[in-house]
């Protein structure tokens, strides 16, 4: 019986393959035009993860993960490729490529449906990402009941998600940008510049919203409760949010302050390749990984592994990442 049971699987198995094949085809070609190669052999489905703060009910939403192959050319690279490597391989991680997730998050407060950020868009669903209204549909979440949607930056796996087929994805929501990231992006001299694809893509995605946005400034209230803050260098005018629950527990939305849960956190100081600003991003970097360290707060990464909800604990230059568990849930 034993041997038949096994026979039966493995063909099951060979015949799902077979199956599997095509789709995997598609998402291999669109992501290898993107300079990423997609790892075969694993499924999976994180969807979306909720948790109560205090009033505040918070969601986070996946919007899928990509692969990214060199390390060392996008994180340390004004190290020793050999140093980035070691640290990788000290913490049990591959050193040939790495694997990101993108999360945006949605936070119910008495009167607002608020999303913060919006994935990749249709554009990358082919590869496997922009995922973000399927989740949110999954997680009971209409994209028409989204009351306010705010904006860490603007680079394109923050702001693809905004349109559908040239329409707002969140026909019913108001927004909040950063103003001195839309006076950067919208400026025209951004369209003859290294940064011009982006800038097309604000031209397209986000110009047409402005007339329906509030533009936050350092330390203003998004609603009360939220507030923004200065956290600039991974763009020019790169925002996090404090979020503040009625019994005063507080949680961080730290957007693309760090970018990787060993390198950003391990090696703060290491110049990334995503930051315009590389110096001021390390300054960035350290500051606020020292608040939250400091302050024992919770926090949400954008691209921190699913379902992107840590504290950091200091270790003297370096920070460790300490995934939450149950300290939040209510079980
Ligand atoms: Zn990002």
């Amino acid at each position: 019986m034993r041997v038949s049971r096994r026979h039966f699987i493995a063909t099951t198995t060979v015949a799902g393959a077979g199956l599997l094949m095509p789709q995997r085809a598609g998402a291999e070609g669109s992501a290898a035009a993107n300079g990423d190669k997609v790892r075969k052999g694993a499924v999976e489905n994180p969807g979306f993860f909720r948790f109560m703060l205090g009033d505040l009910e918070i969601t986070t939403l996946s919007d899928g993960r990509r692969s990214a192959n060199n390390p060392e050319k996008i994180y340390g690279i004004d190290q020793d490729p050999k140093v980035v490597a070691a640290l990788l391989e000290e913490n049990l991680l591959p050193t040939g490529h790495l694997v990101n997730g993108f999360t945006p998050v949605l936070i119910r407060t008495g009167g607002e449906l608020i999303l913060f950020d919006t994935g990749l868009g249709a554009g990358a669903r082919d590869a496997g990402q922009g995922r973000l209204i399927e989740q949110l549909k999954a997680s009971g979440v209409m994209p028409e009941d989204v009351t306010l949607v705010a904006l860490t930056h603007f680079h394109g796996d923050h702001i693809g998600g905004l349109m559908e087929n040239d329409r707002p994805s969140f026909p019913n929501a108001r927004y909040a940008f950063g103003r001195k990231e839309f006076d950067f992006w919208t400026d025209p001299a951004r369209l003859d510049s290294p940064q011009k694809n982006n800038a097309a893509l604000v031209a397209k995605n986000v110009k047409p919203l402005a007339d329906k946005a509030v533009f936050l400034d350092d330390r203003a209230e998004l609603v009360p409760g939220i507030q923004a803050l200065a956290a600039y260098g991974h763009t020019p005018g790169h925002l996090i949010f404090r979020v503040t629950a009625s019994d005063g527990r507080t949680l961080m939305l730290t957007g693309d302050t760090v970018n990787h849960f060993v390198l950003s956190l391990q090696r703060p100081d290491w110049h990334v390749a995503f930051d315009m600003d590389k110096e001021m991003a390390a300054q960035t970097r350290k500051r606020v990984l020292d608040m939250i360290a400091t302050d024992r707060l919770p926090f949400i990464g954008y691209h921190m592994p699913f379902p992107a909800l840590a504290y950091v604990q200091k270790n003297g230059d370096s920070y460790r990442y300490v995934p939450e568990t149950y300290q939040l849930r209510e079980i």
